[in-house]
């Protein structure tokens, strides 16, 4: 049975009762490339690497009927549908139509974190004042989306982030016995309804549970969000460690924290490159990050803030991505210190493919005199955890820096960043460092003056 005719209940919500929007646009690499090519319309398309070891990125819902799914192994996409055309993806072209689609939303509310190229999350409290009804508000999204990019999406109304994402996998278009349905388009979860649908669906529906966690819960007799909401947390701890057993145990329960993270201009600071030359690996990936990790700590400092959380976010060349981030006590606006960070969420990562874009964000923004008692606290830079230890190493990083950095700073402002480097730096490029006081080995030809 599918539950979502049951969830919209005849009077409309106000943004409190459905504070949270999820828009996730349909089948969106295929989709954009049956735009470029009408001659692909009803055809099985997918985008994806073709090759032996190739996976299906995105998949038409036209190759679904057959059983094709983004995430598939081409090979046996192939062996589901023979006639399966398989593109290779235009990043480029995504990124357009992606653009033009947070267009959309921004027009519709500033308050929205993207996901990605085709997802985004959007808290509506905002827009209390304005009267806007999140059904209607989410229909007219539908509408604008259909309308101008040509593209179909599935809206998700809830109380948090879990019902919204959750109603927007409801709203969208399923295949059964081989047969497209159409889906509502847009899906509210009621309050009244919420608890009742949620404990049907099977524990994969959850976030963060993907086919190894729930292999692991079904092992343990655990296959619907009702067993969980009935499991002891602390014996489910037992198997999937403290972390991932309470966050699991409050979704059973409709429970979720998570906030909108709003990304305005000036919420984060970022960083990101499409290589020309895809990278080949993690040690690649590391060594580029050393660069961006220059530039964000950069544009930090010339803005004068320090970020707790900085965000890692890698691209393949099957266009799949991951991002990873990590939220600190304190705030960090040094290289080293972003670098060290930056390259414990990469080691986290798994690289299945070659690089093709690497992203470093940083937000969370700390006032500068918070930072300074939040930096008194110590660390164990000898932690067995990666993590912590890169959390440690950035902590001495950014104390042991603060007062040079900005001298450093300082010139590069006025002498460009040419002008003055860190003593391996320069070796590197076979500078002789002078020790002596009055000799000075590098820095601008004329005096500063003013
Ligand atoms: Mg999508």
């Amino acid at each position: 049975m599918r539950p979502f005719a049951a969830l919209n209940s005849p009077s409309e919500p106000t943004v409190d009762e459905a504070p949270i929007l999820h828009v996730d646009l349909d089948a969106f690499f295929a989709s954009v490339e049956i735009l470029d090519d009408p001659s692909l319309r009803g055809k099985p398309v997918a985008v994806g690497g073709g090759g032996e070891r190739g996976v299906i990125a995105s998949a038409s819902y036209e190759a679904r009927r057959y059983g094709v799914r983004s995430a598939m192994p081409s090979v046996i996409a192939r062996r589901r549908c023979a006639d399966l055309i398989i593109l290779p993806g235009r990043f480029d072209r995504y990124e357009v139509y992606s653009r033009q689609f947070h267009d959309i939303v921004r027009d519709l509310t500033p308050d929205y974190e993207s996901l990605g190229l085709d997802e985004v999350f959007a808290d509506l409290r905002s827009l209390r004042r304005l009267r806007v009804r999140p059904l209607e508000a989410a229909a007219d999204l539908r509408r604008r989306i259909n309308g101008e990019l040509g593209l179909l999406c599935g809206v998700g109304l809830g109380r948090n982030k879990l019902f919204a994402k959750l109603a927007s996998k409801e709203s969208k278009p399923t295949v059964v016995d081989g047969r497209l349905v159409d889906g509502a388009g847009v899906v509210w979860v009621s309050p009244a309804l919420e608890q009742r649908w949620l404990a049907e669906l099977p524990v994969r529906a959850l976030w963060g549970v993907g086919p190894a966690t729930a292999a692991k819960l079904e092992k343990l007799g655990l296959r619907f969000v009702r067993d969980l909401a009935r499991v002891d947390e602390a014996t489910l701890a037992g198997h999937l460690g403290v972390a991932m057993a309470s966050t699991l145990v409050a979704y059973a329960h409709g429970e979720d924290k998570r906030v909108v993270e709003v990304h305005r201009v000036g919420k984060s600071v970022g960083h990101e490159q499409t290589f020309a030359k895809s990278l080949a690996g993690i040690d690649d990936a590391v060594e580029a990050a050393k660069g961006h990790a220059a530039i964000v700590a950069r544009a930090l400092r010339a803005e004068g803030r320090v970020a707790r959380t900085i965000t890692v976010i890698v691209r393949f060349d099957d266009l799949t991505s991951v991002s990873r981030s990590q939220t600190l006590s304190f705030g960090i606006d040094d290289e080293y210190a972003i670098t060290a960070i930056a390259g414990a969420l990469l080691q986290s990562i798994e690289f299945p493919h070659a690089v093709r874009l690497l992203g470093i964000h940083a937000s969370s923004f700390l006032e500068r005199d918070e930072n300074q008692m939040q930096l008194s606290f110590g660390l164990d830079p000898s932690s067995s955890n990666a993590r912590e230890r890169a959390e440690a190493i950035s902590r001495e990083r950014q104390v042991g820096n603060e007062a040079l950095r900005d001298a450093v700073d300082e010139v590069r402002e006025k002498f460009g960043s040419a002008a003055v480097g860190t003593a391996s730096e320069l070796r590197e490029h076979g500078v002789e460092i002078a020790t002596q006081r009055g000799r000075h080995a590098f820095g601008p030809e004329r005096s500063p003056g003013g």
